[in-house]
């Protein structure tokens, strides 16, 4: 069937985050997830130190910013959640459910770079048992309104699961939760502990997909469009609602066929049972002065085009506002993307443009 054949090898062989150093608080330990996770960088003979608070790494090694960055991208610490209080996650879900914070990959846009300032190592948090009976109560709070919960917001947690294991479990509260849901996004496709779950269909997962100028370009340490794409075959296969974020949307030289050649190849990978339930979320390309700086400073090299003057300022409500696309080309956008979706799957929905 036309429909189902593969326009994209994936390849299964890509190898999952392994951190250089690893750091641990010493309550950490007292978690069953923080023990395994000590046991399991021990077995792979990971240069191990402790830490008094996840929030303050100074010391790390190498010479310079750039490699310091680089490195503490490769750095997991592991770490007690303190702050329980959930910060909320418009337009995607209710509340952002904090499990880790900070991403292995170098995606040159990711606001990561900015929000997580002068911290961006990996961090992993062992009490989920005290951070899923938080979402137990903001579930409660608002019933019988359903309440979703995004796991992505800081991290990319697929990345990370074959350490913490924390989707799963999150994943399976979620499944006994009457009125909540959970929703996340990746870049990553290992997804086959995740297949088995007793999900009940209450969890999302979305994959961040993108035209093949996009990906090459401004996302290096992440999984290929083909492993990505094979990995949202299976999820869709075990019974998960599934997704794809188009994000960022990026204006350039044929961005028309690299973007109508997206839907192609989604179209072509996705099972027809994931139709009627599938999801799309757009999010154009936006970027703060600061960002902007942070970026070229780390990115020296990187093609990202960041020229206030071709854009749109959009204020922000605390102060600092973004750079988007003007409304004519915002616009052409949305509209071009929204046919080649509608084209494709015309029993999707579409949640939002922004
Ligand atoms: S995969 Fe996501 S969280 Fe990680 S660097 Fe890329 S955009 Fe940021």
């Amino acid at each position: 069937m036309e429909a189902t054949k593969a326009l994209v090898k994936p390849n299964t062989h890509q190898k999952v985050f392994i951190p250089e150093l690893v750091y641990f608080e010493p309550n950490a330990l007292e978690y069953p997830m923080g023990a395994r996770i000590y046991k399991w960088a021990q077995q792979q003979a990971l240069p191990i130190h402790m830490t008094t608070s996840h929030n303050r790494i100074t010391n790390l090694p190498g010479e310079g910013e750039l490699e310091k960055y680089r490195i503490a991208k490769r750095t997991l610490v592991v770490g007690v959640r303190k702050t329980l209080e959930f910060d909320t996650s418009k337009p995607s879900a209710e509340y952002a459910i904090p499990i880790a914070t900070g991403c292995m990959a170098h995606c040159h846009y990711c606001y990561l770079q900015t929000t997580l300032g002068a911290k961006p190592y990996v961090r992993i948090y062992v009490n989920i048992d005290d951070i899923m009976n938080r979402a137990a109560a903001y579930i409660e709070d608002r019933k019988p309104e359903i309440t979703r919960f995004e796991a992505a917001c800081t991290s990319d947690p697929v990345g990370l699961e074959h350490i913490s294991g924390s989707l799963a479990q999150l994943i399976e509260f979620m499944g006994r939760q009457r009125y909540g849901r959970l929703r996340f996004v990746t870049k990553f496709n290992n997804v086959d502990s995740l297949l088995g779950l007793n999900h009940n269909k209450h969890t999302r997962i979305r994959f961040s997909v993108n035209a093949d100028y996009v990906i090459k370009q401004f996302e290096p340490g992440t999984s290929s469009f083909a492993n990505r794409i094979a990995a949202a075959g299976k999820v869709a296969r075990a019974g998960y609602p599934l997704g794809f974020i188009i994000a960022p949307i990026i204006w350039h030289d044929g961005w028309e066929d690299g973007y109508a050649e997206l839907l192609r190849k989604l179209k072509a990978e996705v099972p027809p049972e994931a139709e009627p339930e599938l999801t799309f979320e757009l999010i154009q390309h936006r970027f703060t002065k600061t960002a902007k700086r942070v970026i070229q400073t780390r990115y020296p090299k990187t093609k990202l085009e960041m020229d206030e003057a071709k854009r749109k300022y959009k204020w922000g409500r605390w102060g600092q506002g973004k750079y988007v696309y003007p409304d004519e080309q915002a616009n052409t956008l949305r509209e071009f993307i929204t046919e080649q979706i509608f084209a494709s799957f015309p029993k999707a929905s579409i949640d939002y443009f922004t």
